[in-house]
C-alpha cells in the first residue's frame, strides 16, 4: 500500500518548539520537541528546524515527496501576510524573521504561518472538541487570556488578518489597569497573571495557590476567583451576543483544574437569554491539550479547517 502522504506541524513557543508529522486523517505519525533557544539566534533556530523535520522525515522512511507542506503556529505578534515573526517579546531577537521563505526553499513545498491561539482553534475545530460545531470560539485561560474564532470552518480575521482580541473584552468597569490601554479587561481580571498579582495582597504567590486557598475556603481567595468567574460569565454573555457560536471551548492551563467552576458561572445565565439561542449553545473543556496547535499547524496544509 502506498504510504499516507502528510504534513509537519509546527508550534513554536517561547520555551519549546514542538514538530509532528501528521498525515490527511489526523493521525500523528512522528513527533519531537526540542529547545526554542530564541536568544541563540533565528538562523541557528532555522537550521535546527531543518534538520528536525529531516529527522521526522528519515524517522518515516518516507521520500521528500511525501511532505505537503509545513504549517507553524507561533506566539504572535505576526505578519501573517509576510511569514515574519515579529515577537522579541517572548523571542528573544526575532524582530521580523522570515521563517517562511528559508523552509520553502529548502522543501520546495507551501510553508503556512499562522498565529498561535488561531492554529489552536483550527487543532480542536479539526479533531478536538470543536469537531462537528460551527461557529466555534475558544478562550484560553493561562498567563494572559486569549482568544480565537473559527467561522465555517475559517479562521475569523480582521484588519491584517488578526483574530479577535477576546481577552480585551471589558469586564469590569473600573476594574484594574490594562497594559492594552483600557482597565477592567478580561485579561487584567481573570488571567493566571492578574489572580496571582490580586492573590499577593493575601501572601499567596501564585493563581494555583489563590485557587486552592479558595477551595479551602479562605474569604478573599473566594472573593478573588469568584469575580474572575464573574468576569468569564460577562465575556461569555458578550461572545454569546457577537458571535453567535455553537459551541465555546475553554483551554489554557487554568481550564486544566479550574474548568468546572468557569464554566458553571458562563453557564448560569444562559437560560435566561433571550436575544440568542441559548440551547444550541454549550460550553465544553479543550480536549487537545498542548497538541491542540501543533494539530492546527498541520490542518493549515492539510485543509481541514483552514
Ligand atoms: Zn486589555
Amino acid at each position: 500500500m502506498e504510504p499516507a502522504r502528510f504534513a509537519v506541524g509546527v508550534d513554536i513557543g517561547g520555551t519549546k518548539t514542538a514538530l509532528a508529522a501528521i498525515d490527511p486523517s489526523g493521525r500523528i505519525l512522528a513527533r519531537t520537541t526540542l529547545a526554542t533557544e530564541a536568544a541563540l539566534g533565528f538562523e541557528r533556530a532555522v537550521s535546527r528546524l531543518t534538520a528536525t523535520i529531516d529527522d521526522l522525515q528519515d524517522q518515516l522512511q518516507r521520500r521528500a515527496g511525501d511532505l505537503m507542506g509545513i504549517g507553524i503556529g507561533c506566539a504572535g505578534p505576526l505578519d501573517l501576510e509576510a511569514g515574519l515573526i515579529n515577537n522579541p517579546y517572548t523571542l528573544t531577537g526575532w524582530d521580523r524573521c522570515d521563517i517562511v521563505t528559508p523552509l520553502r526553499q529548502h522543501y520546495h513545498v507551501p510553508v503556512l504561518l499562522e498565529n498561535d491561539a488561531d492554529a489552536a482553534a483550527l487543532g480542536e475545530c479539526w479533531l478536538g472538541a470543536g469537531r462537528g460545531f460551527d461557529p466555534v470560539v475558544l478562550l484560553t485561560f493561562g498567563t494572559g487570556v486569549g482568544g480565537a474564532a473559527v467561522v465555517r470552518g475559517r479562521i475569523q480575521r480582521g484588519v491584517d488578518g488578526a483574530h479577535p482580541e477576546l481577552g480585551h473584552m471589558p469586564v469590569l468597569p473600573e476594574g484594574p489597569s490594562c497594559y492594552c490601554g483600557f482597565k477592567g479587561c478580561l485579561e487584567s481580571v481573570a488571567s493566571g497573571t492578574a489572580i496571582a498579582e490580586a492573590g499577593r495582597a493575601l501572601g499567596l504567590a501564585t493563581a494555583e495557590e489563590v485557587f486552592a486557598a479558595a477551595a479551602a475556603g479562605h474569604p478573599s481567595a473566594k472573593d478573588i476567583v469568584s469575580r474572575a468567574h464573574a468576569a468569564a460569565a460577562t465575556a461569555a454573555w458578550t461572545i454569546f451576543h457577537t458571535l453567535l457560536p455553537q459551541r465555546v471551548i475553554l483551554g489554557g492551563g487554568i481550564m486544566e483544574t479550574q474548568f468546572d467552576g468557569f464554566a458553571a458561572a458562563m453557564r448560569h445565565a444562559l437560560p435566561g437569554a433571550t436575544q440568542f439561542p441559548a440551547h444550541k449553545t454549550s460550553i465544553a473543556p479543550a480536549t487537545l491539550g498542548n497538541d491542540a496547535g501543533l494539530v492546527g499547524a498541520a490542518a493549515l496544509i492539510l485543509g481541514a479547517n483552514a
